[in-house]
Parts: C-alpha cells; sequence; structure tokens
C-alpha cells in the first residue's frame, strides 16, 4: 500500500529515486542492507514538500547527507532514505551566507577561503554537508559550522517551517539537540554570520597546514568514518602501565619512528586483539577502517578491545541497525 502511494507521489512530483538498491552502493563506507526506495530531491522545495508528505502519511524515512558519519549494517534495510546532497545551492550576501542543507562543506569552505572570509581554514578537509555539521556539531582544526550559524530553517514533523536561533538546537562537544533526539525533523537551510578575515594569507597558510596534518597524521577518506570515538580515557590498569612504558623507552632510544603504530600493535597484542590489526588505522586508534566483508563482525570486536584499554568512551559515528 504504502509502496504504490509513494511511487505515485514520486512519479507525480518528478523526484528521481531508485527502488530496491542496496546502501552497500549508496554509503560512504559502502556497507548496508535493501533500501526499498533511496530518493534525491534536487531543490529544497521538492525536498520540503516530500518530507512533509512522509510526516503526514506516517512513513518511515531516514534523511542522509554524504553518511560520512554512518555505519549502516548490513541488517539495515529501511524502507525510505531521502538523500540531501542535491539540495545543494548556497548563496553569499553582505555579512551571511545562506546554505540549503546538502551544501558540500568542502566546498563551501574552499570557496570562502578565496573570497577572504575567516573561520573556514580548517574546514577544507572536513567531509560531509552543511545540515549533518549543524547535527553532529562537527569540527576540527577550530573551526566549526555550527559556530558560524545565525539560524537554522527547521521543518518539524508536524510539516511546520519555522527559523530556529542557535539556542534551541542545544549544541555541545560533537553532538546538538537533534542528534541527541531531543528534537526531530529535517533542517531545510542554514544562514551562517560571516566576516572578511583580517589576514586572509595566514589563513590560507593554516589551511594548508591542516590538508598536510590530514595527510600525514590521519588515515585518508577511503571506508572509514573518521574517529569513531570523540572522548576516551585510557584505563590505569598494568596493561596499559607496560604498554605507556615500553613505548616511553622505545621512544627514549629512538628504535622506531612510528610511534602510534607501535603503540598500536603492542596494545593489539598485549589485549589479544592482533586480529584487529588490519581494520584499526595506524596511523589512529580511533579510526576503524571498514577494509573488507569481515569488518562488520569486526567491528563489534573493535569496541570490545577498545572498552578494555579505554573508560569514558563516548561514540561519535552513528550505527544504523
Ligand atoms: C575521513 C573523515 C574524517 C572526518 N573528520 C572529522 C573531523 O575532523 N571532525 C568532525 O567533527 N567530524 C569528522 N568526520 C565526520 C563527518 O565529517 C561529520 O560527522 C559530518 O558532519 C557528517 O556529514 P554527512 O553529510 O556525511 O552526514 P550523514 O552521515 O549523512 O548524517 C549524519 C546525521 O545527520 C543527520 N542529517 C543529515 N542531514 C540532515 C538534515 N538536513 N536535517 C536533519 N538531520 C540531518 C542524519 O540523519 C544523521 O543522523 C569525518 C568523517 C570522515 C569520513
Amino acid at each position: 500500500m504504502i509502496n504504490q502511494l509513494l511511487l505515485q507521489y514520486l512519479s507525480q512530483h518528478n523526484l528521481n529515486f531508485e527502488h530496491n538498491i542496496s546502501l552497500s552502493k549508496k554509503t560512504w563506507i559502502k556497507t548496508g542492507g535493501m533500501c526499498s526506495y533511496w530518493i534525491v530531491p534536487q531543490t529544497k522545495a521538492q525536498l520540503t514538500e516530500l518530507c512533509r508528505y512522509l510526516y503526514s502519511n506516517k512513513i518511515k524515512f531516514d534523511i542522509v547527507g554524504q553518511t560520512s558519519n554512518i555505519f549502516f549494517h548490513s541488517t539495515y534495510c529501511p524502507d525510505v532514505v531521502v538523500s540531501t546532497v542535491k539540495v545543494n545551492n548556497y548563496v553569499i550576501g553582505d555579512g551571511f551566507i545562506d546554505c540549503d542543507c546538502g551544501v558540500s562543506v568542502i566546498k563551501l569552505a574552499k570557496d570562502c577561503l578565496e573570497r577572504g572570509y575567516a573561520g573556514f581554514y580548517g574546514l577544507v578537509g572536513l567531509p560531509g554537508t552543511v545540515a549533518s555539521s549543524v547535527y553532529n556539531n562537527a569540527g576540527c582544526f577550530n573551526c566549526s559550522i555550527s559556530s558560524m550559524v545565525e539560524s537554522v530553517e527547521w521543518l518539524s514533523p508536524k510539516g511546520t517551517v519555522q527559523w530556529l536561533q542557535p539556542g534551541p538546537l542545544g549544541l555541545s562537544s560533537r553532538s546538538s539537540a537533534f542528534k541527541r533526539k531531543e528534537m526531530e525533523g529535517v533542517l531545510l537551510s542554514v544562514r551562517l554570520k560571516v566576516n572578511k578575515a583580517a589576514d586572509i594569507e595566514n589563513e590560507k597558510m593554516k589551511s594548508e597546514e591542516t590538508v598536510n596534518y590530514r595527510k600525514t597524521k590521519q588515515e585518508g577518506p577511503y571506508k572509514n568514518l573518521g574517529s569513531v570515538f570523540c572522548e576516551m580515557t585510557m584505563r590505569r590498569n598494568i596493561r596499559n602501565k607496560i604498554v605507556m612504558a615500553v613505548t616511553r623507552i622505545v621512544s627514549a632510544m629512538r628504535i622506531r619512528k612510528n610511534l602510534r603504530l607501535f603503540r598500536k600493535k603492542l596494545l593489539l597484542s598485549i589485549y589479544g586483539y592482533n586480529d584487529l590489526d588490519r581494520y584499526i588505522s595506524d596511523k589512529d586508534i580511533k579510526t576503524f577502517v571498514w577494509k573488507d566483508e569481515h569488518a562488520e563482525s569486526q567491528f563489534i570486536r573493535y569496541k570490545e578491545f577498545m572498552g578494555k584499554v579505554y573508560t569514558n568512551l563516548v561514540i561519535e559515528i552513528e550505527e544504523k541497525i
């Protein structure tokens, strides 16, 4: 029944969609089960009306940007996923930028840096869309989209559209009222307050530094979601003390160049998780790489391993199971 009604709606409104498609063909890390409808609105008006229609007909749907923060398990088979990536216009005004929800942060940041705006230098390597970066309060190198938000255009599940100031967004470390499920709905667009940089050449230089930092100290974007955890504290147990002491000695003796890799291998070995080696980035233990078809089951062991080494772990990515 839902199928028939939805199909009718999609064709009447000229919406681009794919039917019975594997999420692994669509998602950032190429995972996920079958999706009945993957819908890609091309304009904000199409997105708004589609989501209103889905809400009013009580058709459950997921809204996604570039899926660079979501691990879709193979068991996850949603009826409807709405992708915002084609709703991606932005207009630069006097002291503000109006961005559709699906604007790429990287594209916007590079453009704004070229035009001399402050605060974008760290965002030139941040995957994802503008709305998601508000949803996640994503940021890096002291830059974030959410710190520039003047207001967001919000479609509530009741179908009303309102402009919200930053207050109700409840932004906190890598989170927001939306991420914590205190608020629901779709962020349609975001108005950013922007200023010209006092020293744009300095910002451009810092931008190059951040790109180099990502290249040398972080995993490339392929088949990973960046950091799986946003907070963690090393446990004060005997195994960790041994690992830290050995790493200090190796560092002092300059036996190894890559201490992060050395420490990772030592931790895996001392905790008995050597089989995880190929799935954990050599550059950052917080980054899991969905390298092959076994990665999904190994991810459970990865979380178990991290829980033994660290305490106060706060997961940053979203899992759809
Ligand atoms: C290689 C790599 C490096 C990364 N480095 C960083 C980093 O340095 N700092 C950092 O903070 N993050 C980092 N991330 C994580 C990621 O970039 C951010 O979380 C980003 O905001 C996700 O954007 P997205 O469009 O892919 O969101 P998605 O993964 O598609 O969605 C994330 C959430 O936002 C919701 N959402 C999406 N659009 C809307 C909308 N219009 N309205 C309401 N809800 C919506 C979705 O439902 C979902 O719950 C990294 C990721 C990768 C792959």
